[in-house]
């Protein structure tokens, strides 16, 4: 199933400029682009993603990470194959790095939107590969799911250009933007295959000035990835851009698919970085992937009371006021939305796999 893509324009001798993230492929007639999800057709250029599902399942609204919206809520989760980024560790890389549809099943916008009220979703989250390349799909549904009183994620590389983010914005609820190796342009350039990270601040601007619900993520890569110089560089600018209060989340590194010759990341590391992101001044931050830390629970930044616990992406305790205010000193903690609360379906569809399509 394939339509016509968004955002690109005709160009001369048949080629075509492809808008939709910061590659900007210039495609030539019968050419694909860099992401191979998109196909120049006798000058238009057609996505090849449409519709076509690689996995589909219920997670909890922690999984993404979102910890400061609509926490609690259970989201279905969806995606299609292709990638515009070439990470030597991804974990999805089976699907994320296919150059084809042909292991994975149809499912139009409605049938996303009726799954997603079928299995008590109250969003849905376009996530494990990158969304951008399947933005038409995304778009059309993340519309429907609008219209049915549904939210909607993106969980992104951050390489959606301005004009893509004000395009999916009225539809886009949250945003979780993924930096690895603390933005350094040299991992980017030498293990992910990006020619420059200048774009990712882009759409991380232009997010904000959408008003789109924003938590930031970075992958600590041992060695080439784990810079404490630009991981306080990339706080900074967090704090400065998108606000003190926004979440970020720091992921520990575990060897996977073609980098299984680095190490996991030790946790001392983790906890090290968590140290400096919080001293640069951010207000919450998390660690993920270190089970049994403190670094999934949510203190208040202003008296340290613990507001809120998890295990492993589930809420354990809720200790916020209904007006999202902490009960011990009474200041408000900035979380979107309102709190699902701990269902016990949650826990059954949380670990429900729906299909991972070999068709
Ligand atoms: S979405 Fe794909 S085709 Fe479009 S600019 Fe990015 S890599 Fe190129
Ligand atoms: S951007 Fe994400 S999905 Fe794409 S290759 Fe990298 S880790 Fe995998």
């Amino acid at each position: 199933m394939s339509r016509e893509a968004m955002l690109y324009e005709r160009q001369p001798e048949g080629k075509v400029r492809c808008n939709l993230c910061s590659r900007r492929c210039l495609i030539p007639e019968g050419g694909l682009g860099v992401c191979a999800a998109r196909k120049n057709v006798k000058v238009k250029l057609l996505t090849l993603s449409y519709a076509r599902a690689c996995s589909v399942n219920v997670d909890p609204i922690e999984k993404k990470p979102l910890f400061h919206f609509n926490p609690g809520s259970q989201v279905l989760s969806v995606s299609s194959p292709f990638c515009n980024f070439f990470c030597r560790f991804c974990c999805n890389w089976i699907i994320s790095q296919q150059r084809s549809t042909a292991q994975t099943s149809k499912m139009p916008p409605e049938s996303v939107v009726n799954m997603a009220k079928k299995l008590h979703c109250t969003g849905v989250s376009y996530t494990y590969t990158e969304p951008t390349t399947f933005f038409e799909w995304a778009y059309d549904t993340a519309k429907l799911a609008h219209e049915c009183s549904m939210f909607n994620t993106f969980v992104t590389n951050g390489y959606l250009t301005p004009e893509a983010v004000d395009m999916i914005s009225p539809y886009l609820d949250a945003a979780t933007v993924d930096f690895k190796g603390a933005g350094n342009p040299i991992f980017y350039k030498e293990v992910m295959r990006v020619p420059s990270v200048e774009p990712i601040y882009q759409c991380l601007k232009a997010m904000k000035r959408n008003n789109i619900h924003l938590e930031v993520t970075n992958l600590i890569v041992p060695r080439t990835g784990d810079s404490e110089e630009k991981l306080l560089e990339l706080a900074r600018w967090i704090i400065g851009n998108l606000g003190e209060d926004t979440p970020m989340h720091l992921l520990r590194f575990f060897p996977s698919a073609d980098m299984v010759e680095v190490e996991e990341t030790p946790a001392a590391s983790v906890e090290k970085a968590r140290k400096i992101c919080y001293e640069a001044g951010l207000r919450y931050v998390y660690t993920g992937n270190i089970p049994c830390l403190d670094g999934e629970n949510t203190r208040c930044p202003n008296c340290q009371e613990l507001l809120v616990e998890r295990h492993d992406f589930n809420i354990t305790k809720w200790r916020l006021r209904d007006n999202m205010t902490c009960p011990k000193c009474g200041i408000k903690i900035s979380i979107k939305g309102k709190y699902y609360g701990l269902l016990i379906a949650r826990r059954f569809y949380s670990m429900l796999h729906l299909f991972n399509m070999r068709k």
